[in-house]
């Protein structure tokens, strides 16, 4: 069953600041926005082969950007056969400590989402231990945006994913999945996934930049770390649909080279994996 670990709910245009919505122009080169609701419907239409789909709002202030995690409680209680809901923190703000334990206990979210460098923190900075340690002790599994941002104030500092290694150095029973990649830090994101078994990434918003995803698949192939990689969408952004598609054509593009080609037998089965398994969400 293909699990899509990483998908957004927000609402449009109340989530946003202005702000915010000027510079997500920028998102892509084409100019695709954040201005729409999610709706699952729209969702599902491009989501056909998605047995479960992970999703979350999100919280930074910094970058103007806040999803109260009660709006997508009740997303996912409209659909709860298919959607699994996480928390979302910006422990810059007072009172994350809180909206914590009022995620997961009071509205039963099951896991935490983090937006480091759009909230501007650093993930291994030490006045955040009590979030590791409430991940480590309940079993919740922690996403993190990692890579690159169109947002002028995020700071790429806090988002690389050295961080992270240092994060799981210290508490290595947190299941960690770094997002997209980790993009443009693609060599970073591999050393330290191979290197930590319970950190893994995610694929999601990649396949449009086709040379560039090729590119950091055979890095994850020559590592030998296919198998710490996870299926994500990025949904609003992308589809689970147009993700499939373009990560199976990606050695198309190698036709008539001696380029080394992708082995599409471990990408199978990364879109395969059980990742509600290896997350301890096996619900
Ligand atoms: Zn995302």
């Amino acid at each position: 069953m293909l699990i899509d670990v990483h998908s957004h709910y927000w609402e449009y245009p109340e989530h946003f600041s202005d702000d915010f919505k000027s510079q997500a122009a920028r998102a892509r080169g084409d100019g695709v926005a954040v201005d729409l609701t999610v709706r699952w419907e729209e969702y599902h239409a491009g989501a056909k082969e998605a047995g479960k789909t992970v999703v979350f709002g999100g919280k930074a202030h910094l970058s103007g950007l806040w999803v109260p995690d009660r709006v997508v409680a009740n997303y996912v209680a409209r659909h709860p056969d298919k959607l699994i809901g996480f928390l979302s923190l910006d422990p810059s703000r007072p009172g994350w400590q809180d909206e914590m334990i009022e995620g997961h206990q009071d509205l039963k979210l099951k896991g935490i989402k983090l937006l480091p460098m759009y909230a501007g923190f650093y993930p291994n900075d030490r006045r955040f231990d009590y979030l590791w340690e409430y991940a480590t002790k309940h079993g919740l599994p922690v996403l993190l945006h990692t890579g690159t941002t169109f947002v002028a104030q995020a700071v790429l500092d806090c988002t690389v994913p050295r961080l992270i290694d240092e994060v799981a150095s210290r508490f290595p029973d947190v299941k960690i999945v770094m997002a997209h990649l980790s993009h443009p830090y693609e060599g970073e994101c591999v050393v330290t996934i191979r290197k930590h078994p319970n950190v893994y990434a995610d694929c999601s918003a990649l396949h449009y930049r086709p040379y560039q995803l090729y590119h950091s698949l055979m890095l994850l192939q020559e590592y030998g770390v296919w198998h710490k990689l996870l299926f994500g969408s990025d949904y609003p952004f992308t589809t689970v649909t147009a993700s499939l598609v373009g990560m199976r054509s990606l050695n198309d593009m190698l036709e008539g080279t001696r380029l080394p080609r992708l082995n599409m037998e471990k990408m199978e089965q990364m879109f395969e994996r059980d990742t509600l398994g290896i997350l301890g969400l096996g619900l």
